[in-house]
């Protein structure tokens, strides 16, 4: 089966209308071609669908595509049919008697690509059709759920496996993911029985995302939103809440203030579910308000932002949820909002679940541990001083340092010991020490802090030494014996004159009275003493606050912490300044902005009349791309990236007139 990488390359350029490959999918594309089996990992927004999308194309016979995202299926078949690709999909949602004639169809050579529903596989129907069919190709995406260790373990996958042994003809086969450890990477390759398959990893890096993290108490966080939104009236975005009655009262103060929000949670009937996502993908309602219930698998490419009201439970989570911005690569920002009661809420989450679980008292402590250490690295993300990104990529083994963009493995073999693997292991295991680092001592300075990357290397934070204070805590948690909680810590050593301490005698402590040290600031610097791995907090109805793994470190010489606070008003004015406005991507003077504005709009009533979201008649940074090089003919049109020769043959003429009668006008 050599085809040629060439065919490849021009079905992305003339189909897809993209110039290039993007690191890591040529790799896993020359693999399929070359007859080799694939494993990818990649973040998402890096583009999987591609990976399997243009193979389909080059390859005779029908690819199959194992996805358990059955609600996007419809769009997905509509966006390969706008690049002129055959495709179909089958699943549940389809009658019996049009998932008859989709076989029908399929046997009858109609299509390149078929997404089919793990159930499916089942059907004695598809797999009747299986047997017949030349399938050269199958691929699987989000390959993690086939794994009982991964986020979304699917019984149905298990079946994937013997659905390709079965088959006639062994076919290649792809399996896609964006979250990988290495033991459900491990049951990726076990369980579909991927044969000695390259492995492809991309790094986690995405330049075009911008972090902020603020520290926000409850009653303000609102007006904060408020706030953010209005900067951002024009873009689509998306605010996580950890609770579902918080999705609730958002949603409902978002649509007071007349923007058009709406919102989604497991509490909701499937089909008001489904009709909300449908309005926010179409931009009807451009703000979605959701728990993480939602997201997975949402192909929508022109999120501006993703705001997290709550802090979540882990830095994998919050880095998948963030990473639904900007997917189309224009700039985009990530914010994070959170308050100390986020913190007790992860700690009581930790509590709950375990519980629930029917597990050994052992086998609960080993979960409810790292899970702990998951929510300090999260803790830890929120205090960091450091440059915001570098603690992400650090997190998931990458540094950052001296790399450029993605970092990619490619490798042959499923075996183990990459570079990003041993990261990935070390955050898997909950290195929050690690990961989290640089909380003391703030890390070695940026050469050049750039204030489009992150909150932090824009300045909006001040750094404050809190090692005299720190040390304090360290001698009253010793002292104490881990007996305690923070806010009894924090009693004994601002000298506090409470029943509770004389009772116990903790007046005659000799930490007692030993820091006048504000409270807030001492309940931070014991949460930041946690989130370093110095001092560990315990969940529970009574979380006390005892040693942590690191402990014996903040008795050394060398010991230093520091703290983050929010920086002025001035200063953070000219920290945004600087770090620009979001939005289109490009830089767009503002007449481009207003042709940019013109074609939006264009773009919305194309979308609206051929029933598809809008971001797949062009996304932004297409229209940007437009609106600044203004096309006027159709070679040059076609020369403007995200424009293939299909999308010129649908689109090129209402888009060229446009623009031609933008100019008019001046
Ligand atoms: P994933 O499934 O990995 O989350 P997608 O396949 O949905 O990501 O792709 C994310 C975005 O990247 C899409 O908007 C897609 O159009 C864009 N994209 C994918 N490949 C390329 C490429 N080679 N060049 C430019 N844009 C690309």
């Amino acid at each position: 089966m050599a085809v040629s990488l060439e065919a490849a390359r021009s079905v992305l350029a003339r189909q897809f209308g993209y110039a290039d490959f993007r690191p890591g999918q040529e790799a896993v594309v020359a693999a399929v071609l070359a007859g080799r089996d694939a494993l990818a990992v990649m973040p998402t927004g890096a583009g999987k669908s591609v990976c399997y999308q243009v193979p389909a194309v080059v390859l005779d016979g029908l690819t199959v595509v194992v996805s358990p995202l059955v609600s996007l299926m419809a769009d997905q078949v509509r966006a390969l049919k706008e690049a002129g690709i055959r495709g179909a999909y089958l699943n549940s949602t389809l009658t019996p008697a049009q998932q008859a004639e989709v076989l029908a169809r399929a046997r009858a050579g109609a299509y390149d690509l078929m997404y089919v529903a793990p159930e499916r596989l089942a059907d004695p129907r598809f797999t009747a059709f299986a047997a017949e069919a030349p399938i050269p190709f199958v691929a699987v995406d989000e390959a993690h759920c086939v794994s009982q260790w991964g986020q979304d373990f699917r019984p149905s996958y298990l079946a994937i496996g013997d659905f390709i042994a079965a088959l006639p003809v062994r076919p290649v086969v792809a399996a896609l993911t964006a979250t990988a450890t290495e033991r459900v990477r491990a049951d990726i390759v076990r369980l579909l029985g991927l044969r000695d398959p390259t492995l492809t990893v991309t790094g986690f890096d995405r330049p075009n995302l911008r972090f902020a993290v603020e520290r926000c108490e409850p009653k303000r966080k609102d007006a904060r939103l408020d706030a953010f939104i209005d900067e951002r009236r024009a873009e689509s975005g998306i605010v996580y809440c950890s609770k579902r009655a918080c999705v609730e009262e958002v949603c409902a103060h978002l649509r007071e203030r007349g923007i058009a929000a709406t919102r989604y949670h497991a509490g909701l009937s499937p089909e008001e579910r489904q009709r909300n996502q449908r309005a926010f993908v179409a931009d009807d309602a451009p703000v979605m308000v959701a728990t993480n219930a939602f997201g997975m698998g949402i192909d929508k490419s022109n999120v501006s932002y993703v705001v997290h009201y709550n802090m979540p439970g882990s830095v994998e989570a919050y880095y998948q949820e963030a990473g639904r911005a900007g997917r189309d690569g224009a700039p985009a920002e990530c914010l994070l909002l959170w308050c100390d009661g986020d913190i007790a809420t992860g700690r009581f989450f930790i509590e709950q679940e375990s519980a629930n679980e029917a597990l050994t008292p052992e086998e609960s402590e080993v979960v409810r541990a790292g899970r702990r250490r998951m929510l300090e690295a999260m803790v830890g993300y929120c205090y960091t001083t450091d440059c915001l990104r570098r603690y992400l990529l650090r997190y998931f083994g990458e540094d950052g340092e001296g790399e450029e963009g993605l970092a990619l493995v490619d490798r042959a073999g499923g075996g183990v010991g990459t570079a990003m693997e041993a990261g990935a292991a070390a955050a898997a295991a909950g290195d929050a020490a690690a990961a989290g680092g640089s909380v003391a001592g703030g890390g070695p300075a940026l050469a050049s802090p750039d204030p489009r990357c992150c909150s932090n290397c824009a300045g909006e934070m001040e750094t404050v030494d809190v090692t005299a204070e720190a040390r304090a805590v360290m001698r009253c948690v010793h002292e104490l014996r881990g007996r305690f909680g923070k806010t009894m810590v924090v009693d004994v050593l601002r000298g506090a004159d409470t029943e509770a301490i004389r009772s116990r005698g903790l007046n005659r402590a000799a930490s007692y009275g030993s820091c006048d040290a504000k409270r807030p600031l001492l309940m931070e610097v014991v949460e930041l003493l946690a989130a370093g791995g110095y001092l560990a907090i315990t969940e529970g109805t009574y979380p006390v606050v005892c040693a942590g793994g690191r402990y014996r470190e903040a008795a050394r010489d060398d010991f230093s912490l520091c703290m983050k606070r929010t920086a002025s008003k001035a200063k953070r004015g000219a920290a945004a300044r600087a770090a620009g406005g979001t939005g289109s991507g490009a830089t767009l003077t503002a007449s481009d902005e207003a042709l940019f504005e013109r074609l939006r709009a264009l773009r919305k009533r194309l979308a609206d009349e051929a029933e598809v979201p809008p971001y797949v008649v062009f996304p932004n940074t297409t229209l940007a791309a437009m609106a600044s090089a203004r096309p006027a003919t159709a070679a040059e049109f076609l020369a403007v990236p995200g424009v293939g020769e299909k999308k010129l043959a649908t689109y090129g003429e209402p888009f060229l007139a446009e623009i031609v009668a933008f100019q008019e006008k001046g």
